[in-house]
C-alpha cells in the first residue's frame, strides 16, 4: 500500500450522529498510551496527524480518516484511563458499542495491546466484544522495541493467553520507532479491502 492522501474527515463525539460511509472503514482500538497515535501516524506516514496523548484523558470522539479515498482508518476513543470518571467511563463504552453496532462498513478491528504487559480485565473484555459484535481482530502488540529480540515470542505468548484470543487470532509484533511490523498492517488492510 501506498499513502497517497490522508484527510482527517469526520470528528465524532458522544452525541454526534456516526457518518454512513460509503467506503471501508478499518478501526483501531487500545486502551490509552498504548501506542494507538503512534501506530495510526506510522500506517499514515504522516508525523503528528493523530494526537498523541502524553495528556491522559484527552477528548474522546471517534476519529474518521480518509486514507487516498480507497478506506477510513478509524481512531476509537482510547479506554482504561485509570483516573478517569465513571460518567466518562460510561460515555466511553456507549460510544464505541455504538460505533460496533452501527457500523455498516467495518472490515475489522485492530486492537493494540502493549507487548510488555499482560493484557488487563479491559483488554479481554475489549477482545470479546469485538467478537461479539461478530469481527475477528487483530491484535496488534506495540512497542516492541522496548524487547529484546529472544523476549519477544514469550511476550506474545502472554499477549495471546491473557486475551484468551482463538488460535486463529493474527498477531502482529509492531514498533511506531523501527516500523517493524507495518508491512504486515498494510498487506492486511489489502487483503481485507479485496475481499
Ligand atoms: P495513545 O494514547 O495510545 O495514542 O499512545 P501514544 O501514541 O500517544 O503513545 C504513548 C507513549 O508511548 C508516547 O510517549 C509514545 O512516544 C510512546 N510510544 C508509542 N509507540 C511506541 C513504540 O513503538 N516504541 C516506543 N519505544 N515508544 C512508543
Amino acid at each position: 500500500m501506498i499513502i497517497k492522501n490522508v484527510n482527517l474527515e469526520t470528528v465524532c463525539g458522544i452525541t454526534s450522529r456516526l457518518p454512513d460511509n460509503v467506503l471501508p472503514e478499518i478501526a483501531f482500538a487500545g486502551k490509552s498510551n498504548v501506542g494507538k497515535s503512534s501506530l495510526i501516524n506510522a500506517v499514515m506516514n504522516r508525523k503528528s496527524l493523530a494526537r498523541t496523548s502524553s495528556q491522559p484523558g484527552k477528548t474522546q470522539t471517534i476519529n474518521y480518516y480518509n486514507v487516498n479515498d480507497a478506506f477510513y482508518l478509524v481512531d476509537l476513543p482510547g479506554y482504561g484511563y485509570a483516573k478517569a470518571n465513571e460518567a466518562i467511563k460510561a460515555q466511553w463504552g456507549k460510544m464505541v458499542e455504538r460505533y460496533l453496532r452501527s457500523s455498516k462498513q467495518l472490515k475489522t478491528v485492530f486492537l493494540l495491546i502493549d507487548i510488555r504487559h499482560e493484557p488487563s480485565a479491559n483488554d479481554r473484555q475489549m477482545y470479546q466484544w469485538i467478537c461479539h459484535q461478530g469481527y475477528h481482530p487483530v491484535i496488534i502488540a506495540t512497542k516492541m522495541d522496548k524487547l529484546n529480540r529472544s523476549q519477544v515470542p514469550k511476550a506474545l505468548k502472554t499477549v495471546r493467553e491473557g486475551l484468551e484470543a482463538d488460535k486463529g487470532t493474527v498477531i502482529i509484533p509492531f514498533s511506531a520507532q523501527t516500523k517493524q511490523g507495518r508491512e504486515e498492517i498494510y498487506d492486511l488492510i489489502d487483503s481485507l479491502l479485496a475481499a
